[in-house]
Order: structure tokens, then sequence, then C-alpha cells
């Protein structure tokens, strides 16, 4: 057996699989990785475990389903076996870097197999002023108060969306003026990972490495880097419109016709964050030709999630359905010394991956892991049956809250063509979309052969709830909720 491979894992968030070139759109936000996608295996119907990114991951990272180990693990439970734990074991450098999200942290257990972890948890940008409230003041100043009566008067006369309308754009005539979209960034942006990265790779050696990148780049507000606007757009960022567009985009009270007409130029910004983290992850792979790595190095790309644009009323990623913007994903695995084939239209849950890139490595699958490889079926272009399944705490926002992680399961089941989501309540209906006939998932099918698929779907819901019922370890929840209360477990 030849040298180990190595594995790069890139996981973007929030990037919908219909806005990357190798996926059919249209925009040129993923030159780099197009090209690459001609000798890797681009799998046409990637899906997520759940959304948002704390149901996502522990799929990704550990092959597990979001709920399998109760409602009180929130991201990785200590001691959970993961790919990062499994190829530490086997000798591997790890290393991740996570562009600040805030779930993925030693706290959620993520750092559980790195050597090195980096959450850019403590980055700031140059701003004092990252954001604009177009909420009103509530605070004592004689222009608070003077504020809150002319908004009371305006509710009294039923002129509260004429309020609303006039003290945002005040709020945005106020606002200092800003030079740089740099100073408003919430997250750094991808080229300060693969800065970082690139100093760890240089530090391993000739080791095998696994290097986790997450990349916030597409993730809301949109401040994507000028140069990767101007590339696109083929003109450059006006920051001040961008901060407009994004506090207006915010405005939580807007109906879906109130934004509509902000919607092209927000995606415009999304897309130029796609676009960068393209253009970055195009260097890193350049330096690793550079080192001779590339040639052993297996590359995973996919995303925790997808985004929504309006297409079913909502904006970016809210855990209250499971459309296919929200969790069809892009997943496009390159291997060395392999011709990527058509992989088949199926859909592939992201609970495979991790056993499949260990296949791809000649590393043993740990028996924890709830899915299979699928590297015989990528390799060989051979369908396979499994359905994906979905499944999130429904409107949960924010799981540091108990009611919101008890909230009902919002499941669903998806097949190639068909789609049953159903809220887990009584008295809850189920939904089928004809993902064919239906693209859009505007209407539940009612005709056609809707009994038997719904019975096969139902049929996959069950199977998936009573294995999950079985899986569910109370030592672990008790485990997962002490380390929410930053409790030290002895021994
Ligand atoms: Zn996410």
């Amino acid at each position: 057996m030849g040298p180990k491979k190595s594995v790069l894992l890139v996981t973007v968030d929030c990037l919908r699989a219909d806005h990357v070139g190798f996926m059919g759109y249209a925009r040129p936000t993923t030159p780099f990785l197009d090209s690459l996608a001609a000798e890797s295996f681009v799998v046409p119907q990637a899906i997520v475990a759940g959304a948002p990114t704390y149901y996502s991951f522990p799929a990704i990272l550990a092959s597990r389903m979001p709920l399998a180990l109760g409602r009180d693990v929130i991201g990785l439970a200590p001691g959970e076996t993961t790919l990062a734990t499994v190829l530490r074991e086997s000798g591997y450098a790890t290393g991740a870097f996570s562009a600040g999200n805030p779930y993925i942290s030693p706290r959620f257990g993520y750092d559980q197999g790195f050597e090195v972890f980096r959450d850019f948890l403590d980055f700031e940008t140059q701003s004092t002023q990252k954001t604009v409230s177009p909420e009103p003041l509530f605070s004592d100043s004689v222009r608070g108060k003077l504020n809150r009566s002319i908004r009371s008067f305006a509710g009294a006369l039923g002129l509260s969306r004429l309020y609303n309308e006039l003290y945002f754009q005040y709020c945005m005539k106020i606002a200092p003026a800003v030079v740089s979209v740099d100073a408003l960034r919430r997250y750094p942006a991808a080229d300060i990972l693969v800065d970082q990265a690139q100093s760890w790779l240089a530090s391993v050696g000739q080791r095998p490495f696994f290097l986790w990148l997450h990349l916030m780049d597409p993730h809301s507000p949109y401040y994507p880097p000028s140069e990767a606007f101007r590339e696109l757009a083929g003109r450059d960022i006006e920051p001040g419109r961008a901060r407009y567009l994004n506090a207006y985009w915010d405005r939580f009270y807007l109906t879906p016709s109130g934004l509509s007409g902000k919607r092209d130029e927000v995606i415009q910004l999304y897309d130029a964050g796609i676009r960068w983290v393209d253009r970055q992850i195009g260097r890193l792979v350049d330096s690793l030709r550079q080192t001779h790595r590339w040639d052993d190095c297996v590359l995973a790309l996919t995303a925790d999630h997808g985004e929504e644009f309006l297409e079913h009323g909502g904006r970016y990623h809210l855990p209250v359905r499971l459309s296919e913007e929200i969790v069809h994903v892009p997943l496009l695995i390159r291997v060395p010394g392999e011709q990527g084939v058509k992989v088949p239209a199926f859909p592939m849950s992201h609970l495979h991956l991790a056993p499949t890139l260990l296949e791809i490595m000649g590393v043993p699958s740990p028996s924890a892991f709830q899915g299979r490889s699928l590297w015989t079926n990528l390799q060989r272009g051979i369908a396979w049956a499994d359905p994906a399944i979905m499944e999130c705490a429904y409107g949960c926002t924010n799981p540091f809250r108990a009611e919101n992680r008890s909230a009902p399961r919002l499941l669903g089941v998806r097949d190639t063509r068909f789609k049953l989501v159903m809220r887990l309540e009584p008295g809850a209906t189920e939904e089928v979309y004809d993902l064919e006939a239906d693209p859009g998932e505007t209407r539940p099918s009612t005709d056609g052969p809707a009994l038997e698929t719904r019975k096969r779907l139902l049929q996959a819901a069950r199977e998936h709830m009573e294995k999950t019922v079985s899986a569910r370890d109370p030592v672990m929840r008790l485990q997962a909720r002490l380390r929410d209360l930053r409790c030290e477990i002895l021994g």
C-alpha cells in the first residue's frame, strides 16, 4: 500500500447547490471548482441531515442524525467518535479552521480529534458600528423618548408601516459613512483562514493530514470582499449601498413583497461571497501543488445548508421548512488518481459522507457511524436506494433554550423524485412534493401515485424514528447538558 492520502474537507456555510457553476448556475461564482469538477465526483443530489448549522454538522463530521441522541445534545456529544478522532488515531495530523460560526466551537464538541482547532470567535472587524439598527431607539435620551412618542402616535393612527419606513430611512441617513466593506464584515473572510491553514500545513511536514475549513463568506450579513464583487458584477461595490441592502433585508416586519425589490441586489452580494470562497480554495490548492501534497490529497467540498431568497417567503435559513433551497447542497469529491464518473441522480445524505471518505482513504469506519460508504457506488456509477432523511426541531433558532430545542420535530424524507415533510405533533398532516412535476415545491402532490409514494416515504420515516429511539443514550445526554452548564466532568 502506498502512502496514506490526506483529506481536505471544505464546508461553506449557506451555500446552496444551485448557486455553484458545476451544478448549473449561470453566473460564474465558482470557476476554480468548476475546473476541478471535470475530474471529480459531483453528487447531483446531496442532501443535508438537518439545518441550520447545529443540526447539520453531526452528520457531516460524525455520521450521525442530528436528533439521534436526544434534544440536549447540540453539536457533537462529549467523547463522540468523529472523522477527526478516527483519523487522528490513524496517525493523521488534524487541523480545523472555522470562520467564527458560534456553533462550531469547543463548547459544542467540535475541537474533538483536532490537534489544532481555531474557531475565530474572537474575530473583530475594524468597525465600531457594524450594523445600523432599523428598529426604534429605546434609549432614555430626549431623541429616544421623542421617537417612542411618534411611534405610538403613528400606531394609533394605523400608520405603523409608514413610521417604520421613515424611521428606517432616517437611520440609514444618520449612519456614519463607511469607506470599505471590510469594516462591516462580521466573519473573517476565506483568505484569512486559508493563510492560517497554509501555515499549519507547513508545520505538519510530510504526515498525512486532515484539514477542515469552515467558511462563512456567503453567510449574512453579506459583505463580500470588493475584489470578488468586482469580478462577478463588473463594477465596484458601494459599501454604503451594501450596508443599506443588508439592513433592509433584515427588516423582519416586512412582507416578501416589501422585500422582493432588493432581492437581486442581495443575491449579487451573496454570490460574490461564493466567488471569494472559490478563489481562496484555488489558492490553497495551488500551494498544495507547489508543496507536492495535492497528488495525495482528497478534497471534499459541501455546505451545511443552503439559503432562502424568498422562494417560499423566507430569508436566511430558519429551520421552519425543508425546501430544496435549504436542504440541497453541492457535494464535490476529488480523489487523486480517479477520473470522476457521472454520479447517479439519487439523494445522498451527508450521513454517508464520512464513511465514504474513510473508505477512500483506506481507514475502517467506526461502528458508531450511522451512515455507510457509498464509495463503490460513486466509483462505478451504481445507484443506491436509500432515501435521505432530514430532521430538526421546528423553528429552533436558539438551541440554548430548552423550549426551543424541544419544539416538534420537523422531519423530511427525500427520494429521487418525491419529498415527504411533516411536523411530528398531534394533528399535523404530512405533505408530499413531486420534485419532478413541481421543482419549486409550490403545492403538495395529491394526485397520481401519491398514496403509494406516501406509504413508502412514511415507512422510511417510521424506520428512521425507530432507530433514533433505540440509539438514545441518557448518559451522553446528561454529559452534554453538563457541558452546557460548563461543569467539569471527572473521570
Ligand atoms: Zn450554517
